[in-house]
């Protein structure tokens, strides 16, 4: 028997192999994960992620895979999918495990009475994506109410580190090339009426859903906005360059730019990751020739790299 099997064998009832990573991501694409886990306990999570670390194999964690584009070779070692889902307050703070969803998160804030998180009522995805990525709209951003994480070390040591310690920047932290794993995040809110966060939670989802493609299959903005301290906000959207830059009508196999939002790429049906990847280049290229910027991808590819060819 080897590695994988045994550690497929020891936690049957938790391990699979094999398993499409199409399933657990927003944009459906992907090949297999060796092993995929569901992990529903931190516990469990912690013993798995261990074990198989030990026994030599890389480990990938993913929330609802709402940022992610995954290999069409799939991810080697184990993809853990969490569903640590336990949320609590203290006061004005929330403490919530990692798989949470962040909508759920925003939810009990506001039914808590708690101000600071509800301009980004409508992101998908889970607490520990939202903090590794410093998930954010209009104006506010998850490392802004951060408190401190709890977090797994590739050493398999659990430790506890505070916002100034995790280099949060726009859409970005340290722990985007860290074997660190979120294993629990504490928000530090203040108090606020639930009515009218209720009210403002509501009126940014229907905003949201003007602007951005509604059950498309999608990961988002492909490409980050441009850090420019002479604009309105800071920022230039990507999602503008690419328009003027003609992108809306681009596509390749069943990858294509939405017609509803120029930075954003839809599978219209079996697209591959091969072909987002081209109708990338081919969206930074047509930016590049027309505004001579370089677009930074704010999806991350996960899993063994591939040829371009289609
Ligand atoms: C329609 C749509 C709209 C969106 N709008 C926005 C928006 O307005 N603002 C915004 O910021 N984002 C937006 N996103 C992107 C996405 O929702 C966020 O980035 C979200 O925070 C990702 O969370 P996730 O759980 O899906 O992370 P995943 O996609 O599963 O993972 C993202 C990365 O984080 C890592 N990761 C996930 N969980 C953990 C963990 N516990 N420990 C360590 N690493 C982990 C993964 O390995 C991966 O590298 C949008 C996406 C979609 C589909």
């Amino acid at each position: 028997m080897n590695t994988v099997e045994r550690l497929a064998d020891q936690y049957c009832r938790i391990i699979r192999q094999n398993v499409s990573l199409a399933d657990y991501t927003t944009f459906g694409i992907g090949g297999p994960a060796e092993l995929l886990a569901e992990a529903d306990s931190a516990d469990v999570l912690t013993a798995i992620v261990r074990d198989c670390r030990s026994a030599g194999l890389p480990v990938t964690v993913m929330g609802e895979g709402s940022n992610v584009l995954c290999s069409d070779q799939g991810i080697d070692g184990l993809v853990v999918i969490n569903r640590c889902r336990r949320l609590w307050s203290d006061g004005c703070k929330i403490i919530a495990e990692a798989g949470v969803g962040l909508g759920d998160l925003i939810d009990f804030a506001i039914c808590n009475g708690l101000a600071g998180l509800e301009q980004m009522a409508g992101i998908p995805g889970t607490v520990g994506g939202a903090v590794i990525g410093n998930a954010g709209a209009y104006g506010q951003s998850v490392a802004e109410k951060l408190a401190q994480v709890i977090l797994l070390d590739e050493s398999g040591a659990v430790f506890q580190q505070g916002p100034g310690e995790l280099g949060f920047g726009y859409r970005t932290s340290r722990l985007k090339s860290s074997p660190d794993i979120v294993l629990r995040a504490d928000f530090l809110l203040v108090p606020g009426v639930p009515e009218h966060l209720r009210r403002c939670a509501d009126e940014i989802i229907a905003l949201r859903e003007a602007k951005l493609p509604v059950n498309e299959k999608c990961a988002g903005s492909y490409f980050k906005n441009i850090e420019d301290p002479t604009a309105p906000y800071g920022k230039v959207a990507a999602g503008k360059l690419l328009e003027e830059a003609g992108a809306k009508s681009f596509c390749v196999g069943q990858a294509a730019v939405s017609e509803k939002h120029a930075n954003v790429i839809i599978n219209r049906g079996g697209a591959r990751a091969t072909d987002v990847l081209l109708l990338a280049d081919n969206m930074k290229t047509a930016v590049r020739a027309k505004f001579g910027v370089e677009l930074e991808e704010e999806v991350r590819f996960l899993g063994t790299p591939m040829g371009r060819e289609t």
